[in-house]
């Protein structure tokens, strides 16, 4: 994924999240936010199967519904929600603000489901399926994890003189994400600090 690209992603999960969190930052009450502006979450057992989610859209109630699996760790169950918001988003244009109209024309289109999340990512998934992947990863440590917000954040921890590791842990509980995602965004606000 090419720079312009990544950065064009990060807007738009900002402009997203400014919607759907409507100012909180509580990221691991992701599901409550996202069922206001919409969305179906649902949790279930998926833990005989190879998938952890999946995102369909509900066509008795025109929405979009991602279902995540209820056994995950709570960190990867909120980012695998947001991983999925971002497929919604970036590869079904599907809108926070999105009128009925608009939101028909979308179901119609595509009923059924629409993205399969899988728990080993070698192997199950096409060349475009990849990149698609890419992109909602990206989507989701964006969306999770502002951009403008962890510089500040990064800055003052460094400040303070914390340690590389323990800024990492701090982002960890702060926006609740994995050691893997704060390490990932941690890097990223250091290029600009
Ligand atoms: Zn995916």
């Amino acid at each position: 994924m090419d720079k312009k690209k990544r950065d064009a992603i990060e807007n738009i999960a900002e402009e997203v999240r400014r919607i759907v969190m409507a100012g909180n930052s509580d990221n691991q009450n992701l599901d409550v936010y996202l069922r206001s502006a919409g969305v179906q979450v649902k949790y279930t057992d998926l833990s005989d199967t190879q998938i952890d989610g999946y995102l369909e859209w509900d066509i008795e109630s025109l929405q979009p519904k991602i279902v995540i699996d209820a056994f995950e760790h709570p960190h990867r169950r909120v980012f695998s929600i947001a991983h999925e918001l971002g497929h919604l988003v970036l590869h079904w244009k599907w809108v926070p603000t999105m009128d009925e109209f608009n939101k028909n024309s979308l179901i119609t289109k595509q009923s059924g489901v629409v993205d399969v999340a899988y728990r080993r990512t070698d192997g199950e998934y096409t060349e475009q399926e990849k990149a698609r992947e890419t992109e909602a990863n990206h989507f989701a440590a964006s969306f999770l994890i502002p951009e403008q917000d962890i510089i500040d954040y990064v800055d003052d921890e460094q400040r303070d003189g914390k340690t590389g590791s323990q800024i990492i842990l701090d982002i960890g509980e702060r926006y609740f994400v994995s050691q893997e995602t704060a390490g990932i965004r941690y890097r990223k606000a250091k290029e600009f600090i």
